[in-house]
């Protein structure tokens, strides 16, 4: 689709280009706002060339990276198209924020401007134009009742329960915990069959290593350490772990921050004394294995200090050991073994908490508890490496999935229902954008308990329904899986 440049916006008038002049001195909140709530004169709307637009959707209001708002849904041209809306000001702003370069532009199908400009938004990958609206030209004068109001009502547009949400405040709380109970089961499940074809060889611990290994990781550093965990398997580490602790620590992470590069310069200046003889030990002790690094470091960014890769890998280094004398997949086996025998007994949630403590403690000594990197320094007070919510995060993506998987092709049910019993008590993770979106959307009306299973089923309901039908919520068939009060359940 081809449109003219800098094209006049034809048709408008003095009172109009006043409105725009008063928009445009306010921030970009006005106009998401105006999108948001289709704040728009009554005059059809139109694309900048000529395509009639309608708007299905507007889309979710999205606060964190990435476009304004997804999933929306628009007719243009009599098309039906779904995807995302970004807004700006003035159209110049997609290249000067350099969407056209970010892939997480890619699925943006319309961009809304308050004025044109020289260049239309284009794609990353094709480098194709995106239809775009110039709003300018459809504001209303009530505009200006909302000048002061757009954060309001964006908050406000944000905080509207889905159609799920207002079927869920008719119904019994427990017919909406069931749903996401259920849903929460199916994620479990799909996981654990992603797992299934790695086992029934011999490497089952390895297999589980490997998993541990790369969640800890996160996604920018997942691959990598998942490489570090074939370059250095776990057998070959058990006997370094039979060592004393200090040797132990040594030798194993000599081999890790080696490998990835974290080794290299020959003295860190400004670290002080403690860091530097720790860090002198760690490098003597990579050059005397004479082995290459297969990494030149760590990606930045992204991570809290006292969430740093370094602080995780050491971490696991210390739950290894706490874990590993009689074998780390015998450790976890013993632990759920436990758990089963107290299946039904008020003490479960007790002791599944205190091993999953002790499991991951890191101890007082260990002087990465007040460190983030060696180059970058101190914490302002010492933390665990580890901390309750990366063990829950570790559980729900990792140690669950793969013991799930492993009852399965045992046919053990019993573990089975100890590992759903663990969904139910562990506490939830951090909240994060998608878990927040569906707290607001399905349980803002009727909240439910903050359980990693809640959080679980939560999560598979916004993939399953927010983001892969692209209906939106009037033609979700999420809302009619909740029973309405009084309905009975088969
Ligand atoms: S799309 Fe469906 S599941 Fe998502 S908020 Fe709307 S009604 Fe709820």
């Amino acid at each position: 689709m081809r449109r003219n440049q800098a094209q006049p916006a034809a048709g408008t008038t003095q009172a109009q280009r006043s409105l725009v002049a008063e928009v445009a001195s306010h921030r970009e909140a006005l106009l998401q706002a105006c999108w948001a709530h289709q704040c728009w004169s009554g005059r059809a709307l139109r694309t900048c060339d000529g395509e009639a637009l309608e708007v299905l959707t507007p889309g979710w209001l999205n606060r964190g990276p990435g476009p304004d708002f997804t999933e929306a849904r628009l007719s243009i041209g009599g098309r039906e198209y779904w995807g995302d809306v970004e807004v700006h000001l003035e159209e110049q702003e997609w290249g000067e924020h350099g969407h056209d370069r970010d892939p997480r532009y890619e699925r943006v199908i319309l961009h809304v401007v308050l004025r044109r400009g020289q260049r239309p938004a284009t794609r990353f990958v094709s480098g194709e134009a995106i239809p775009a609206l110039e709003a300018g030209r459809y504001l209303s004068a009530q505009v200006l009742d909302i000048v002061q109001d757009a954060e309001d009502m964006l908050r406000r547009y944000e905080r509207l329960p889905g159609r799920c949400g207002l079927r869920a405040a008719l119904s019994a709380p427990e017919a909406v915990s069931r749903v996401v109970a259920h849903a929460a089961e199916v994620r479990a499940r799909d996981k654990a069959e992603r797992i299934l074809p790695l086992l029934g060889s011999d490497g089952e611990e390895q297999v589980l290593f490997r998993i541990v290994f790369s969640y800890l990781g996160y996604r920018p550093c997942a691959k990598l350490f998942a490489a570090l965990a074939d370059r250095f398997p776990l057998e070959s580490l058990l006997p370094l772990l039979a060592l004393p602790y200090p040797e132990a620590r040594a030798e194993v992470l000599a081999r890790w921050f080696g490998a990835l590069g974290l080794l290299q310069a020959e003295s860190l200046p400004g670290a002080d004394a403690d860091c530097q003889a720790d860090y002198g030990e760690l490098r003597a002790r990579w050059a005397a294995l004479r082995l290459p690094s297969t990494a030149d470091g760590l990606p930045r960014g992204g991570s809290r200090p006292w969430n740093s890769p370094e602080r995780r890998i050491v971490g696991l280094f210390h739950h290894l050991y706490t874990m590993g004398a009689g074998g780390w997949l015998k450790g976890w086996l013993a632990f759920l073994h436990k758990l089963d025998g107290l299946r039904d007994r008020p003490e479960f949630r007790k002791e599944a908490l205190g091993h999953l403590e002790r499991a991951f403690a890191t101890p007082g000594w260990e002087p990465w508890r007040g460190m983030y990197s060696f180059a970058r320094g101190r914490l302002g007070r010492p933390a665990r490496l580890i901390g309750t919510e990366r063990v829950t995060m570790l559980m729900a993506n990792a140690v669950l999935p793969f013991f799930l998987a492993r009852a399965r092709l045992g046919a053990d049910a019993e573990m089975e229902k100890v590992l759903y019993r663990l969904y139910l008590i562990l506490p939830a993770e951090a909240p994060n954008q998608r878990t927040r979106f569906m707290e607001r959307r399905l349980a803002g009306l009727a909240p439910q308990k903050r359980t990693l299973r809640t959080q679980q089923g939560l999560l598979q309901i916004h993939q399953d329904f927010c983001t892969s039908f692209y209906e939106g919520c009037e033609r979700c068939g999420f809302p009619d899986l909740i029973a309405p009060a009084g309905a009975s359940q088969c």
